[in-house]
């Protein structure tokens, strides 16, 4: 294969990219399907790649569930994510058994000549891509400088964070959500915080994902969903968001988790929020929904998080299976100044309002900005203007002077 990708590499001129296709954790659908089975399906899976390229790009085999995809003439990054969109409907069209390893699908890509001058530098950043999409539980990644950066980092992450959650180190804190037009608390975010005693350690971002690539997603989700419960209780059943990883959406045992933390709390189904990425939904949409569509029968609430940042299409919006967006903050903090990002953010209030959705913006930390959001009919907000995500006596305490500060108002 690499001495193939070396003739390519001379033959060819011009900007080029690498796409390593991957099936996720190949061990266990192997076994899962039998290894026959799961042979011939990955050959009908590389059948299809090579009849959606044709002869404008070479499709090979690279060991026994990986395919390189080599395309001519891609000028930038955005060109190459588009390639591996169609290389997922494409999957998706195909037959039912093929379209099923769809949310098995990795696919990380490489830049010739930005990311590597001979094929083993190409290859290698197309395998660190597709490790930081493994981790991202994303699809796509693009290869940059951070790749290999962030994966050591995380590697040695990943060594700490047993004793940590051992050692009780792994806390939640609360952030407070407020309803624009009145001021107030609707609710609250719970976010993780890992703190030795001393320092911060590392942020969720960083750490949570090093925490399901050693199997810890199942546990961090039952810590967050818990202790969320827990709270929202103590404090007469205010309503509390979780967030909910891709990978803990499509393990097996995710409704029966959400639904025994119910019982464990004895909640009403309405005080709690799943937040997800659109990116949970687009991987394997007809799972996710089913089971969202199953637990929202309930009364539990579906926010989309960070919303503007994913790929997904417009007719998305007809069949979402959500009661909230919430705009991601990169938008929201740049709207003050960027009016472009102010347009943006007016046309997805508008048309999550044609949907029925509630609309919340994340990162608000200006008055300005919140009178801009006001002004787009928005309906909740969440940022430093009001509060970060503080510890669950501090929030307590911030609950109860917000109040007293609209009583004296
Ligand atoms: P997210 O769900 O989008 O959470 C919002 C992030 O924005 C939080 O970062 C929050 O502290 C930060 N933030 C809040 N207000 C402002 C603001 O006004 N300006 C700015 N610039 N930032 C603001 P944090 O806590 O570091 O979390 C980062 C990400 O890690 C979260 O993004 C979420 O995806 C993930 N995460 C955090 N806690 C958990 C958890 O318990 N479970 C899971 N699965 N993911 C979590
Ligand atoms: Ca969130
Ligand atoms: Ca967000």
């Amino acid at each position: 294969m690499l001495d193939e990708l070396r003739g390519l590499l001379n033959s060819r001129s011009g900007p080029q990219a690498l796409l390593l296709v991957e099936l996720n954790d190949p061990v266990r659908w192997r076994e899962a399907l039998g290894f026959e089975r799961a042979a011939a399906l990955f050959e009908q899976l590389s059948q299809q790649l090579h009849n959606l390229f044709a002869a404008r790009a070479s499709v090979k085999r690279f060991g026994d569930s990986a395919l390189c995809i080599f395309l001519p003439k891609v000028h930038n990054a955005g060109h190459a994510v588009l390639a591996a969109e169609r290389i997922r409907r494409c999957v998706l069209d195909s037959s039912e058994e093929v379209a099923a390893l769809a949310r098995l699908l990795r696919i990380g890509i490489a830049l010739h000549p930005r990311d590597g001058e001979t094929a083993d530098v190409l290859l290698r950043a197309a395998q660190l891509a597709t490790a930081m999409a493994r981790r991202r539980s994303e699809v796509v990644a693009v290869f940059d400088s951070g790749c290999s950066e962030s994966l050591q980092a995380s590697n040695r992450i990943g060594a700490a964070l047993g004793a940590a959650l051992d050692d009780g180190q792994l806390t939640l804190h609360y952030q407070p959500k407020v309803r624009i037009n009145d001021g107030t608390v609707i609710g609250v975010e719970a976010l993780m915080r890992w703190f030795d005693g001393v320092a911060t350690v590392a942020t969720p971002d960083v750490f949570i994902p090093a925490a399901e690539e050693l199997g810890l997603g199942h546990e961090f989700a039952w810590m967050s969903l818990t202790n969320g419960l827990r709270l929202s209780q103590s404090l007469g059943g205010l309503p509390v968001a979780v967030n909910i990883t891709p990978a803990v959406l499509h393990q097996k045992e995710f409704v029966e988790m959400v639904e025994s933390a119910l019982r464990a709390w004895d909640t009403r189904a309405d005080t709690l929020t799943l937040e997800l990425t659109e990116g949970a939904l687009v991987a394997d949409f007809a799972e996710a929904r089913a089971r969202l569509t199953h637990l929202r029968k309930q009364g539990i609430r579906v926010s989309i998080d960070d919303f503007g940042t994913g790929y997904s299409s417009l007719s998305y919006f007809k069949s979402i299976p959500a009661d909230e967006l919430k705009i991601d903050k990169s938008f929201i903090v740049r709207m003050v100044e960027d009016s472009a990002d102010q347009r943006l953010v007016a046309a997805i209030i508008a048309l999550a309002h044609q949907f029925d959705l509630k609309v919340v913006a994340e990162g608000v930390e200006s008055r300005a900005c919140l009178d801009m959001l006001a002004a787009l009919d928005c309906d909740s907000a969440q940022g430093f203007l009001f509060g970060p995500a503080m510890a669950e006596d501090r929030l307590r305490h911030w609950l109860w002077e917000s109040r007293s500060a609209r009583v004296g108002a």
